[in-house]
């Protein structure tokens, strides 16, 4: 079976894993530091903080946009009867259930059927006094127009009084570039890696948050450690805690794999993108599919290859029975049971596509007569 997914090891991982072990330190340590380092040098971005999944960075990434954050520790609380973060309803739940974690209220914005990214004309028609952060998944990496969105935002602060904080779900994004720039590492927005092994960039579990500045950065820090701040005092017993956090910090065993795994990601990253390129060109026009929009100006991780297909069920037997794994991967997260007191508006683009969406293997780990099979499976019809 051509796996969907697969975890990439590092040329000298099991080393570095040794070295840790050696020394002891296999919680904090400053192998942590170093990963960090190695981060912010590569995004351009140096308010990285670790932490020990991207499901815990984004619910410390909603603690921090949720909250007016005056940085003495007596930050205003949130208000869930008022408070609303608007998301998408297609990510996988991680995304959502951290808003609801966060006890605010959320807005579904519906889904652009070309791109499978929140639809960002829905997003600025709902954009309302009330909304407090917005939460934004480049999903397979394929960039979502950061720069409509500030001016979308230019307009909603203009009109309210209030800029809502973003919060860009880049799990799937390392690697991908917007106009030239990497995304995640804008300086702008709060944005949270994940380094699940599948991912781009591999710890076993791990993520990370990039912050907009050093006031939110040290908050950062603090939080995911109990709200303690690892560099006060403690010996003493002489430190304060400000606000209490979360244990989210991130262990010196996965940043080691991590910094093993950041020698190769550009390789695999571009492995992804000329195994995409080569489906780009071999399935366009195949009647019963249709490919996702690609703009020049933006390029996509390609850490998945999403295609919608007519008879998804079909399709998806034909290409099992072809010795090729396949997936949805994820489905609305609007119709969950978990989500049933949340409104429930018209999503007609996520409404026009969810049923056909299904994800094709794109990896660093196809051959070329892998990649072949694959495009001429599904030529020959299901
Ligand atoms: C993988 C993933 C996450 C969660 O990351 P973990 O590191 O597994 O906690 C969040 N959002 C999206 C879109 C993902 O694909």
């Amino acid at each position: 079976m051509i796996p969907l997914l697969k975890a990439a090891i590092g040329p000298d991982t099991l080393e570095r894993i040794a070295d840790v072990l050696r020394t002891g330190m296999i919680g904090h340590g400053p192998v942590v530091e170093e990963f960090e380092a190695a981060l912010g040098a590569r995004l351009g971005n140096p308010y990285v903080a670790t932490v020990n999944n991207g499901t815990s960075g984004l619910h410390l990434a909603l603690r921090l946009a949720g909250t007016s954050g005056t940085g003495d520790g007596r930050e205003a609380g949130l208000d869930a009867a008022r408070d609303e973060v608007l998301s998408t309803p297609l990510t996988f739940e991680a995304t959502n259930w951290a808003v609801l974690a966060n006890g605010l209220r959320l807005r579904w914005v519906d889904v652009d059927p070309a791109t499978l990214n929140l639809d960002l004309d829905d997003l600025a028609k709902k954009i309302s006094p009330a909304t407090r952060a917005i939460v934004i998944v480049h999903w397979a990496g394929y960039p979502v127009d950061l720069d409509r969105l500030r001016e979308i935002l230019d307009a909603a602060e203009a009109a309210h009084g209030y800029r809502p904080v973003v919060v860009e779900d880049c799990a799937h994004a390392w690697g991908s570039t917007l106009r030239g720039r990497p995304v995640g590492g804008d300086g702008e927005n709060i944005c949270v890696f994940s380094f699940h092994a599948t991912k781009h960039l591999g710890t076993g579990c791990g993520g990370m948050l990039t912050l907009p500045d050093e006031r939110s950065y040290e908050r950062a820090r603090r939080l995911r450690f109990f709200g303690i701040d690892r560099r006060a005092d403690r010996v003493n017993g002489n430190y304060d805690v400000p606000e209490w956090g979360y244990n989210f910090y991130m262990d010196q065993i996965s940043a080691s794999i991590g910094l093993a795994n950041l020698e190769t990601v550009d390789e695999r990253v571009e492995q992804h993108r000329r195994n995409a390129a080569f489906y780009d060109a071999e399935l366009a026009g195949v009647p019963g599919l249709e490919l996702t929009a690609r703009e020049p100006d933006r390029e996509s991780s390609c850490w998945l290859y999403p295609v919608k297909a007519e008879d998804r069920p079909s399709f998806m037997r034909k290409m099992n029975d072809a010795g090729i794994m396949v997936s949805m991967l994820v489905r609305r997260n609007d119709t969950h049971g978990a989500v049933r007191d949340v409104a429930d508006p018209a999503l007609p683009g996520l409404d026009a596509v969810h049923d056909r969406i299904v994800h094709i293997p794109v990896g660093w780990w196809l051959s070329e007569a892998d990649r072949a099979h694959i495009a001429d499976t599904i030529k020959s019809g299901w």
